[in-house]
């Protein structure tokens, strides 16, 4: 008989989500991807790459253009000094990095703080390891993290703290205050972090993004993952990566040989030329989902959506409690079915789900997409 490792969990909100868009003929505004192209020039890279030579393995921890250049990159942005050859590894994807860094410290039994409405891989990967996630809830409507709580969470099992900034679904940032009370609850214990930073670069009104790769001290506990897909506008690529000091990143690869061996090669390649060779695209990329943000808002204000100011990622939440009091899950189903815009009800994210109405919309698209979906929300 096969036994369940994971009971209770189905399918993806996404891969659910997605579907019923496809099978209604919705606008999918559910799934987390843009709909259109990553840069022309770095697309010509991969066929450049593939064309020369660069079609067999990769080294495991990526190829070494791809490794200098995200060195070069947290240098620049978060002043942060890494080792490319022994600090860095190239992973299919920011979910494989995070499997690999859960999997490096978390043990059966093992204790790990999430805070909910969380990215849906998190909890998954720390049951495949034996290990229990305490789940936190962000406040309600600014999703501010209650510390006090943190503290009272913590117990001499508590081995990881996994945060997101800026977050997904919330589009949060954490604030200085935010790293000061982390700092001071892990100083002196045994509490490794891993700080899911792939939307580092889309954040919005002059906020700031405070990378863990800021702070020397927690860098030295954190494994930080950041991922190309949504640089790039390229999420069907799977190119995401871990940073993490030496010991931690040692261990990290001796699991990661074992899962995946290496990534895909031309792809990194011409990565590493973009990063080289163009490094405004993502300078630029807050200011260009700013544009798309303030659009999606400004066609949704005639609405009765309630919507919840967004700082970053692509995410926008809105509160659609003046439209109807069903269950987000049942809400979004029918928005799919009937209006034709498929969303991400939020309760999928919550340990324990609070009393809210809320779905998450993602404003990567085109202008003309936003435009089509919002004129079909706006009558609601
Ligand atoms: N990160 C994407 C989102 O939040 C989904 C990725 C996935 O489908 N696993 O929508």
């Amino acid at each position: 008989m096969l036994r369940n490792k994971l009971p209770g969990k189905g399918t993806t909100i996404f891969s659910v989500m997605s579907k019923m868009a496809q099978d209604q003929g919705a606008i999918n505004l559910s799934q987390g991807f843009p709909d259109f192209d990553g840069p022309e020039a770095l697309r010509e890279r991969v066929t450049y790459h593939m064309s020369n030579g660069h079609n067999q393995y990769a080294p495991l921890t990526g190829v070494p253009e791809l490794r200098e250049q995200i060195a070069l990159k947290v240098l620049d942005l978060y002043g942060c000094n890494i080792d490319p050859d022994t600090e860095v590894a190239v992973t299919p994807g920011a979910t494989e990095a995070i499997f690999c860094a859960i999997t490096t410290v978390v043990h059966p039994g093992d204790e790990v703080l999430v805070f909910d409405p969380a990215y849906d891989t998190y909890e998954p990967n720390v049951t495949l390891n034996g290990g229990v996630t305490r789940h936190i809830a962000l406040r309600y409507p600014d999703f501010s993290i209650d510390w006090q709580q943190v503290r009272d969470s913590i117990t001499e099992r508590t081995r990881l703290i996994i945060l997101n900034t800026p977050q997904n679904p919330t589009g949060t940032l954490w604030g200085e205050e935010d790293i000061r009370q982390l700092r001071e609850i892990i100083a002196e214990r045994d509490i490794y972090l891993l700080s899911d930073e792939v939307y580092e670069h889309i954040y919005f009104d002059g906020k700031q993004h405070l990378s863990l790769l800021r702070y020397p001290d927690l860098a030295a506990k954190t494994f930080v993952i950041s991922s190309f897909g949504k640089t790039y506008h390229t999420t069907g690529w799977r190119i995401g990566y871990a940073i993490a000091p030496r010991p931690l990143m040692d261990e990290f690869l001796r699991i990661q040989q074992f899962i995946n061996f290496s990534t895909n090669a031309p792809m990194q390649y011409a990565i590493a030329d973009f990063l080289r060779d163009c490094p405004q695209h993502h300078y630029e990329l807050g200011s260009f989902y700013q544009a798309k943000r303030d659009l999606f808002c400004q066609l949704m204000a005639k609405s009765r959506f309630k919507l919840i100011p967004s700082s970053g990622t692509y995410f926008q939440l809105a509160d659609y409690s003046a439209i109807s009091d069903e269950p987000d899950t049942e809400f979004a189903a029918r928005l799919t079915r009937e209006h034709k815009v498929a969303a991400i009800p939020v309760s999928v994210f919550y340990k324990q789900a609070p009393d809210q109405r809320i779905v998450r919309f993602c404003f990567a698209k085109h202008d003309d997409t936003l435009r089509e979906a919002t004129g079909r929300l706006v009558g609601l």
